[in-house]
């Protein structure tokens, strides 16, 4: 295998930058008290839990009361789903086919308990449809909360979440967005962007992994759905994992701080990306909207590859042999031989050919996306369909 590993698989995880490991290093080493404590110790790991909250929660424009630290995006977004149900009277959830399995799971389950679920209708290439969401925000008075990431991991397509967020209000729905994909990578102000709740992952912008957060805006009463303790306020027990929220903090801060720098790095290789790959894969097909920067994310390229159909799994597998990482869809599906269900979903007519998702960071070079696109030429040369 290549000693350098090629990492286009950024929509999974992400590496966590060295400033993050040092950081939690000097955490565990100095810093072990619990929160809780009374002790000098533990004010001191509580004085670091405070401080990591005050700083994402000005990166995102909120108060530090309305951030909540959970285990993990996953956990944020089936609180929110959970507690709006059983806390807030919520009767009905608008929603999309194509969401992560984290929100999709919770709301087949709520499903069962007699809450009625809307799909939204897409546009072309997966596009959500405002019209759609205003019908039926129009067409029903029972408590709606209406469920819609940010940006799709699989495909990149990015929701117009300021237009989302005012037909909920004008509509008195609640809003949770699953932003665990652009937290980090877009800018955001909750002070301007009037959703209700939020989910956000740290494995997803150079954070350690197992560790997110939930934005609860101020006034919306949602009990914990992990019991036994006074921890975060009384809103999920456990002791706190001082070491990843201090990482999570740090990683925030550094990519606030670089956010536009960061931002043109990460567009000039997904547009050299997609440039390249034209030339050299006559017809390679684009899913989503990837092709316009307006509508999608800066890191995410998914496409379909004219290759034969059996060689689906052999593709990511010699690619791997060569040191290129990548992936089909998102990660948690992509054990599976399964074409996949967002895919299936806005594509319903087509021939879905293998397909490969690329996801960039600022880190990757130019000379990366050579060698990939000279390996993934020879594959399709070696396979043709
Ligand atoms: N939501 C989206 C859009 C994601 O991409 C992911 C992770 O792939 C999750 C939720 C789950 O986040 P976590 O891995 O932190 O549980």
């Amino acid at each position: 295998m290549n000693q350098n590993p090629i990492y286009f698989d950024h929509a999974a995880t992400t590496f966590p930058y060295p400033e993050v490991i040092d950081v939690m290093k000097e955490q565990l080493a100095t810093a072990y008290g619990n929160p809780s404590s009374s002790h000098a110790l533990g004010r001191k790991s509580k004085a670091l839990v405070e401080k990591a909250r005050r700083s994402i929660a000005q990166h995102l424009g909120c108060q530090a009361k309305e951030i909540f630290f959970t285990s993990c995006g996953t956990e944020a977004d089936a609180w929110v789903l959970q507690a709006a149900v059983r806390d807030l009277g919520v009767q009905r959830i608008i929603t999309s086919s194509i969401e992560h399995q984290a929100v999709l799971a919770n709301v087949e389950q709520l499903s069962k308990q007699n809450i009625k679920v809307d799909h939204l209708k897409y546009e072309i290439d997966g596009e959500i449809s405002l019209a759609h969401l205003k019908k039926l925000l129009e067409g029903s008075d029972q408590k709606t909360l209406v469920s819609l990431m940010h940006v799709n991991n699989e495909i990149g397509n990015l929701s117009p979440i300021d237009e989302i967020a005012d037909l909920c209000q004008e509509h008195q729905a609640l809003f949770h967005c699953d932003a665990v994909q652009s937290i980090g990578k877009l800018p955001i102000d909750l002070g301007q962007t009037q959703l209700d709740f939020l989910a956000a992952s740290a494995h997803k912008f150079h954070g350690p992994k197992g560790v997110g957060f939930a934005f609860i805006r101020e006034g919306h009463q949602l009990q914990p759905m992990i019991l036994g303790g006074e921890q975060e306020r009384g809103k999920r027990a456990g002791t706190e994992n001082v070491t990843l929220i201090t990482g999570m903090a740090k990683a925030l801060d550094i990519k606030f701080d670089n956010l536009s720098e960061d931002r043109q790095k990460v567009l000039k290789r997904k547009h050299y990306f997609i440039n390249q790959i034209k030339k050299a894969i006559p017809g390679i097909i684009f899913n989503g909207n990837c092709l316009d920067d307006t509508k999608s994310a800066d890191h995410i390229v998914n496409i379909r590859i004219p290759v034969k159909e059996t060689q689906e799994g052999m593709l990511l597998f010699k690619m791997d042999l060569n040191g290129i990482m990548s992936s089909r869809g998102s990660a948690c599906q992509s054990g599976a031989q399964t074409t996949s269900y967002v895919l299936k979903e806005i594509y319903p007519q087509e021939d879905l050919l293998p397909n490969l998702r690329f996801s960039f960071d600022a880190s990757n070079t130019f000379e990366e996306i050579d060698h990939c696109l000279r390996e993934l030429k020879s594959i399709v040369e070696q396979n043709p369909v």
